[in-house]
């Protein structure tokens, strides 16, 4: 995800709307938060409560576990669910990357089978530009966890010109998020659900075997 500053407006944040409950039979998602950038624990739980909110307002559930700073990273194949790896780095660990200084996340996608399970945000950028912006910063990493998850778990290509998958991130989005109302397309849910669903019964049928 990138971000456009267009303009700086102070608000206040408000809380988002609380998500209601993901229908059952859906898989779990868990991600795993790697955390390089020495965020406080406390910032990384809002920020992953507003991703796990955005999930579950598409009828996604999902959990968030802080894995420690610079924890070992497990295999994100070692169990049936669908389990995805986010890491929040700092400039010093992306010096040899020539992206964009607004290029927010980042997430790894197979081209051969247009999956990935790993992700990553800047944080120093986000927390840039939550200062441009007068924004929580928390809520940037939210919308940049959130939006990251959703291209794993969308596939290649899944930017929209509407919602958490928009791109580039621009001030109408945070307002929004603040707000609860930056979510996923419906479109976009069901093929989350959907790919969910089908990874459920591919889990369920090897181990059968
Ligand atoms: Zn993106």
């Amino acid at each position: 995800m990138r971000a456009i500053i267009l303009s700086v407006l102070g608000f206040t944040i408000v809380g988002a709307a609380e998500a209601g409950n993901p229908p059952p039979g859906n898989d779990i998602v868990a991600v795993r938060i790697y955390n390089y950038a020495k965020v406080s624990d406390s910032a990384i739980s809002r920020a992953a409560a507003f991703a796990k909110r955005v999930l579950a307002l598409a009828g996604v559930d999902s959990e968030w576990v802080i894995q420690g700073k610079g924890g070992v990273e497990k295999n994100p194949a070692e169990t049936g669910r669908r389990n995805l790896v986010m890491r929040i780095i700092p400039n010093r660990m992306i010096v040899q990357w020539a992206t964009e200084p607004y290029q927010l996340g980042y997430s790894l996608i197979s081209p051969e089978t247009g999956t990935g399970y790993i992700g990553g945000v800047h944080y120093e950028r986000i927390r840039d530009c939550a200062s441009v912006w007068n924004v929580d910063r928390t809520l940037i990493l939210g919308i940049v966890l959130a939006h990251e998850a959703g291209h794993l778990l969308l596939g290649a290509g899944s930017h929209s010109a509407h919602g958490i998958m928009s791109a580039p991130l621009e001030f109408e989005h945070i307002k929004l998020a603040s707000h609860g109302s930056l979510h996923f397309t419906e479109n976009q849910a069901k093929t989350i659900r959907d790919s969910l669903k089908n990874n459920h019964l591919r889990d369920l049928q090897l181990a059968q075997r």
